[in-house]
């Protein structure tokens, strides 16, 4: 009497959306009875060994949940077969696949996949299985090829593919951006605070201070304000290609843990495919100063005072020194330089956002040396001075550790 186990998944493949995890397991149940009738054999399948992974975007195979349980319950020998309805249902790619396959067969449990006939039984099951899984994943890849041209096309005409950006609505008949008469002030007014010299995090608090939030409700982060400053639907051109999805695999090594990421291009013109498609909110010199900033920014000489101001002073607690480091949107961080050469197996010392730990050394080392007001220690001199009274700050998650110098 086999017991069955059904593995569901959510994909984020355009090739297979839109059909339901009901779908899935009352198929997958359908199966289970038809066998039961062709074997004589009773197959049942508990609730309790339905499985099913709401497909979150990004999520490597070894963390979603559902795997782990499943892989768990199958060393516990909770059942003898799992069923899945296909083999692009089962994993992302053939290497996942596989890696579930092995696993699973280890664990003596028998696999089968319906649409694809696969049964692992048979003769030659991991170099079947490898076909057909070779096969789904390169389906889907020239599916995704397809929609990505059909909405290359479209975003050539000057049609907005996806949701609208903040700022805009959809027009349904036209299939462009109008502006939102509501939000697109907002917008004005981020570009206007930028220029007026505020950062991504204040503009941010600005607006949240005066209880304005998004569309959707959600309060404003300097990620979206980094965002919003340098997408170029707000002159009216229609982008494509400025995001790419890509499997990162992390750079210690861990293949297991490997995801899909998604990276931005590096030339931000070269994507624009349709100038003046939808009317604009923001006029484009407004939108060059804007840009032409958040360069600059990027790129700040390391020579700057700030940039350095902690450097060869701020050591991680594994020995190594903490260098300073930008993010894509540039904000600044400290790093720890081992963990950047040899990965996170070697150190996994969080980054430190460089305005935290520098207002919280000056202070510190203010206090400790009775200065009154350390904004009285002129820009480049803050850098000599703090080296002056201070020998060490050892950084241990979240945890700072300051030596001074022996006065
Ligand atoms: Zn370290």
């Amino acid at each position: 009497m086999p017991r069955c186990a059904i593995y569901a998944r959510v994909s984020d493949d355009v090739q297979v959306k839109g059909e339901s995890i009901e779908h899935q397991i009352s198929f997958c149940q359908e199966i289970a009875r038809r066998r039961t009738v062709e074997t004589g054999e009773t197959w049942t399948v508990a609730d309790s060994l339905t499985y099913v992974d709401e497909g979150i975007t990004g999520t490597s195979l070894v963390k979603r949940a559902e795997v782990q349980r499943l892989i768990r319950d199958a060393r516990a020998d909770r059942f003898d077969v799992v069923l899945f309805k296909g083999i692009s249902r089962f994993a992302r790619d053939t290497v996942d696949a596989l890696i579930m396959l092995r696993t699973l067969l280890a664990c003596g449990v028998r696999v089968i996949s319906i649409e694809e006939n696969f049964d692992s039984q048979r003769d030659q099951a991991e170099f079947v299985f490898t076909i057909h899984s070779a096969l789904a994943q390169a389906e889907s890849e020239k599916t995704a090829i397809r929609v990505r041209m059909g909405a290359l096309q479209k975003a050539r005409q000057g049609k907005w593919n996806g949701p609208p950006p903040e700022g805009y609505r959809l027009n349904p008949l036209t299939k462009r951006l109008d502006i939102d008469p509501d939000a697109a002030p907002v917008i004005r007014d981020i570009f206007d605070l930028y220029l007026r010299g505020y950062g991504f995090r204040k503009i941010a608090r600005i607006l949240n201070d005066r209880g304005q939030s998004t569309k959707q409700g959600h309060p404003w982060t300097q990620r979206r304000i980094g965002r919003i400053l340098s997408n170029p639907a707000y002159v009216g051109d229609v982008a494509y290609g400025r995001r790419e999805r890509k499997i990162a695999v992390p750079d210690d090594g861990e293949l297991l843990s490997r995801r899909k990421t998604t990276v931005w291009v590096k030339n931000r013109d070269a994507a624009i495919v349709c100038r003046d498609a939808h009317p604009a909110i923001v006029d484009r010199d407004t939108f060059e100063r804007v840009a032409a900033r958040l360069v600059q920014r990027r790129e700040r000489s390391p020579n700057g005072s700030k940039a350095q101001l902690l450097s060869g002073l701020l050591a991680c607690s594994c020995g190594s020194s903490m260098v300073t480091h930008y993010n894509a949107h540039g904000t600044r961080y400290y790093r720890c330089a081992g963990r950047a050469k040899h990965g996170r197996a070697f150190c996994n010392q969080p980054f430190v956002r460089a305005d935290d730990v520098e207002s919280f050394v000056v202070r510190e080392a203010s206090a400790h040396a009775h200065v009154q007001d350390p904004a009285n220690i002129a820009g480049g001199d803050m850098r000599s001075w703090l080296q002056h009274v201070i020998q060490r700050v050892t950084v241990d998650h979240g945890e700072f550790q300051m030596t001074y110098r022996p006065s």
